[in-house]
């Protein structure tokens, strides 16, 4: 096993993984399929350990946001369906089909031009985003006839080969009754597409809408796939709202103390002289700053568990080093501080960083810099090492 530099550095928990993909597919109804949400480095988790862990426990679907990602899984052993969920430019069409992943179609200009890019007679495989209240990418009509003619459109184009039809919530996060009604538009107005096909004797095989919060608060039998990404990470779509189950976070960061110090009365800590210390305080300066990925918007604010308690950040967090107030714990040079992760009884969730600055989870998670190994565990025992 390769060596990693104890410096600063991001555990991933399979295990943890593992539970919370069996929470997640315990909401799931009916002939919903799982698709495990595998974009940007799987959230930032190692998508080249995340997902063939995913597939060795039966995961069938993965989604990913663009052609580098997609050819990545395929790299790493993927061998189950890749879903693009956004667009590739028509040049890069021929490695879609040769590494047979399904590409989401934006609108009927795109599946054109990808149709015209396909010159040797094979099909690529499609699904076609629908716009039901994102407003981001896809289709976008005011009536149901309006779509479904479209759709026929793509489906009449020689190489394009239409499997299925999504669509994205844009609130389903939230518990305001005005929300809830925008989310049941929202599937309604999808599913009220897939009938009229029907009816136009179009039978799709895929019909999805279902993110995590989509799964988790509105889950709906008729999406063919739920596309889980933050839940099997185990961090909140929205923090604000409670999780009916209770998930693990399968990412800790960490790093190491590489000195200590006793500061006096009127001395200053870091960068804009933001803090002076009251009185004789004790400070552990620590291995990681804002290049790994660990916002300077902490600054002053946010705890560090270190020994099993709860150590404030003082002044501002630099590129390499932040410092924190140790005047209460006893620490040594080499001692491991915890930025989220658990550290005895206490626990920092990347959740709770996010709501310190302002941001969410996800932002967290997928922004711990490359600078970080990621140490792969399971049940304990170091499995990999992402370096
Ligand atoms: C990122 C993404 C998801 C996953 O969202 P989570 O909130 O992480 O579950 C699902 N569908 C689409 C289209 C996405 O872009």
């Amino acid at each position: 096993m390769k060596k990693f530099y104890k410096r600063a550095w991001a555990e991933i928990h399979l295990d943890r993984l593992k539970y919370n993909y069996d929470i997640c597919k315990s909401y799931l109804s009916g002939n919903t399929q799982f698709m495990a949400v595998v974009k940007a480095d799987a959230y930032g988790h190692g998508d080249s350990k995340v997902a063939p862990y995913l597939q060795s426990l039966g995961v069938n679907w993965f989604a990913v946001s663009n052609i580098s990602e997609a050819l990545h899984l395929r790299r790493s052993g993927i061998t189950k369906e890749i879903f693009i969920l956004g667009y590739v430019p028509p040049e890069d069409v021929s490695e879609l089909i040769d590494n047979n992943i399904i590409e989401a179609i934006t609108c009927f200009e795109h599946a054109k031009a990808m149709s015209d890019a396909i010159t040797d007679g094979r099909k690529l495989r499609t699904h076609i985003k629908i716009d039901t209240g994102m407003g981001r990418i896809g289709l976008k009509h005011d009536t149901v006839s309006g779509y479904c003619d479209e759709i026929e459109k793509i489906i009449s184009l020689e190489n394009i080969v239409v499997e299925g039809i999504f669509t994205h919530f844009a609130v389903a996060d939230s518990d305001s009754p005005e929300d809830i009604a925008y989310t049941d538009k929202q599937s309604s107005l999808i599913i009220n597409i897939n009938n009229e096909l029907k009816n136009r004797g179009i039978n799709l095989s895929q019909i999805h809408f279902m993110n995590s919060a989509g799964a988790t608060y509105h889950n709906n039998s008729e999406s063919t796939l739920a596309r889980f990404g933050i839940t099997l990470y185990g961090l909140h779509p929205n923090t604000a709202l409670e999780l009916p189950k209770k998930l693990k976070p399968v990412m800790e960061l960490k790093t190491i103390v590489s000195h200590v110090k006793t500061i006096n009365s009127g001395d200053f800590v870091s960068y804009g002289r933001t803090y002076i210390a009251e009185k004789t305080t004790k400070i552990a300066s620590l291995t990681i700053g804002y290049a790994d990925g660990y916002s300077r918007l902490l600054s002053s604010k946010a705890d560090v568990l270190i020994n099993g308690k709860r150590a404030k950040i003082v002044g501002r967090v630099c590129m390499d080093q932040t410092m924190i107030d140790v005047s209460d714990i006893d620490v040594k040079v080499g001692d491991v501080a915890t930025l989220f992760g658990t550290d005895g009884n206490e626990t920092i969730t990347a959740d709770d960083l996010a709501d310190i600055y302002g941001t969410i989870g996800y932002e967290i998670v997928c922004g711990i810099s490359k600078r970080v190994p990621r140490i792969i565990i399971n049940n304990g025992e170091i499995k990999d090492i992402l370096d």
